[in-house]
């Protein structure tokens, strides 16, 4: 399917590995020319040089701290105007309700809640004036369905996503959609760190915790960066342009729910 996305310009943010990663190779392999970020250069300057030769578009890296004021403004200044904007950055450390204190909170909260929010604030005015833009915000499968150890994720991205709510609704006269999708478990070097950490408290080998989890998703399996970024393509897709204010969970049917 033609995605209707050739020569579109997208921002993906905290894009050099992971989900990120996997929505910056979809949109590239659609045609869109990219602005990729991260804080390491290294393996930020490897990943566009992958997607360059193998899809042919123009990608151009910005090793920012995107979650820091200066390093958002540097990523926004390189970006320019963009039709596309992925919101993604590090998620939070695990650890217990009673543990966390207002600094842990307020750096979650600047993480994934108010990042993105500030980068939509600069980018959707643009994208509103050229009456056409797609924004997709990488939030947790937390929205849905708490995770208990990941008490700092659940809070900040439910904020997020009381702001996207009503946000889409207000950009949306103006063929602009907001949209946020809730990854499950994907493999990555985040699920990696979250599996370490299980793995040490219950004496068990990482292939064992890894094995562990995925007997809980109804798919017996982790997702993969690839299909992730599938889905934020369609998102950001012509065909797309009805699906306004959708939380969308990619999670192999892990979280139990009726809707
Ligand atoms: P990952 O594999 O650890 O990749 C994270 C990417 O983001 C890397 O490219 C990293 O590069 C970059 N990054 C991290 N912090 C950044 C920052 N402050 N500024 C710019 N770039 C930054 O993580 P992932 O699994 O793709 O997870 C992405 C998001 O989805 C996270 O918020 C995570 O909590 C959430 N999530 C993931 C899963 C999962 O199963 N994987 C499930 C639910 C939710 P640098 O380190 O070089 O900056």
């Amino acid at each position: 399917m033609d995605l209707g996305l050739k020569g579109k310009r997208a921002l993906v943010c905290a894009a050099s590995k992971g989900l990120g990663r996997g929505c910056a190779e979809a949109l590239a392999a659609a045609g869109a020319d990219l602005v990729i970020n991260a804080r390491g250069a290294e393996a930020l300057l490897a990943a566009a040089e992958d997607i360059r030769q193998r899809y042919g578009v123009s990608v151009t890296p910005v090793a920012a701290d995107i979650v820091s004021e200066d390093g958002r403004a540097t990523v926004l200044e390189a970006a320019g105007p963009v039709d596309i904007l992925v919101t993604n950055a590090g998620g939070p450390p695990p650890g217990l309700w009673s543990d966390w204190e207002r600094a842990d909170f307020i750096a979650a909260l600047d993480a994934n809640m108010l990042t993105p929010i500030a980068l939509m604030k600069a980018l959707l005015p643009g994208m509103i004036d050229r009456g056409w833009g797609r924004v997709v915000n990488i939030t947790s499968q937390s929205v849905k369905a708490p995770i208990p150890v990941l008490g700092l994720s659940n809070s900040a991205r439910a904020g997020l996503t009381g702001y996207v709510a009503g946000t889409a609704r207000q950009v949306a006269p103006f063929g602009v959609t907001i949209n946020n999708l809730l990854p499950g478990i994907h493999a990555t070097d985040r699920a990696d760190a979250l599996d370490r950490g299980v793995a040490e408290a219950d004496g068990i080998s990482l292939e064992e915790a890894r094995a562990r989890r995925a007997a809980t998703i109804p798919a017996r399996r982790y997702g993969t960066p690839a299909e992730f970024g599938a889905a934020c393509a369609f998102l950001c897709s012509t065909q797309a342009g009805f699906i306004v204010g959708q939380n969308i969970l990619l999670d192999g049917g892990a979280t139990n729910s009726v809707l």
